[in-house]
């Protein structure tokens, strides 16, 4: 089943177009990628699938409805949960009430609670900084808590705007693992990323995206053999 499908989607900032007939799927239970270089229209993507940014023609849908029109907080109540890229965490407040916020559209406080538990459960490490300032964990701590509090959402799908942005190669693995995991756990996974090595490892499909469309579109086994994509993302 598609969790979420674009169909000939434009996009314009202004008179900048970014996407320019965009289509893709994400089936239920998968890990997508979407790889391509700086200003291919990835980050606007998400965004759009967001609500965040308005389609200014194609169709927008996710697990089954149609969100092209809709609000973002019509999204994220359906389930679509969107970790930003740079994933601003408050600096300020303790990992617990970095998480807390992640369920301010959820109406059932035990829930939250429950759902922070979980979170723990899969990342100790948070855990263990429950009472520290979100401004006093590493890099990969705080992409850890930003997808924890994306997790305390309770997404039927989550996306993932370059996780691995400034990360040291060891956490950068950490985090695919992660993903990993959520995924086994049934949530399926929308990732952007520069890093596609690393990503390839665990998805099991990417597209790249070039010009505000999709270029290239294939398993991570025939794409990470496919010289186009060992020329231009894998180096040597
Ligand atoms: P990056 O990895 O650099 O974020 P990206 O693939 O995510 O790249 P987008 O951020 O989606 O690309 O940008 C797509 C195009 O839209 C680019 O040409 C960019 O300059 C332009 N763009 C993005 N955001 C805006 C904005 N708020 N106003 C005007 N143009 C924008």
């Amino acid at each position: 089943m598609a969790m979420l499908e674009f169909d000939d989607v434009e996009v314009f900032y202004g008179k900048v177009q970014a996407l320019r007939g965009m289509n893709l799927r994400v089936d239920e239970g998968e890990i997508v990628a979407l790889l391509g270089n700086n200003g291919a229209g990835k980050t606007t993507t998400l965004s759009t699938a967001s609500a965040l940014v308005r389609a200014h023609a194609g169709r927008v849908a996710f697990n089954g409805q149609d969100v092209t029109r809709a609000h973002p907080w019509n999204v994220v109540s359906a389930g679509l949960i969107h970790v930003p890229e740079g994933r601003r965490i408050f600096s300020t407040l303790t990992v617990l009430e970095n998480l807390q916020l992640g369920g301010y559209l959820v109406k059932e406080r035990g829930l939250v609670a429950k759902r922070i538990e979980r979170v723990y459960e899969l990342l100790p490490l948070l855990a263990e900084r429950r009472t520290q300032q979100g401004g006093t964990l590493s890099g990969g701590e705080q992409q850890m808590l930003a997808i924890g509090r994306g997790l305390v959402a309770g997404p039927k799908m989550l996306m993932l705007d370059e996780p691995s942005m400034g990360l040291a190669p060891l956490i950068v693995n950490q985090v695919m693992q992660v993903i990993s995991e959520i995924r086994d756990q049934g949530t399926t996974v929308l990732l952007v990323e520069q890093n596609a090595r690393a990503a390839l490892k665990v998805t099991d499909r990417a597209y790249v995206i070039d010009g505000g469309a999709t270029t290239i579109e294939g398993s991570a086994r025939d794409l990470m053999a496919d010289s186009r994509i060992i020329d231009a993302y894998l180096g040597a």
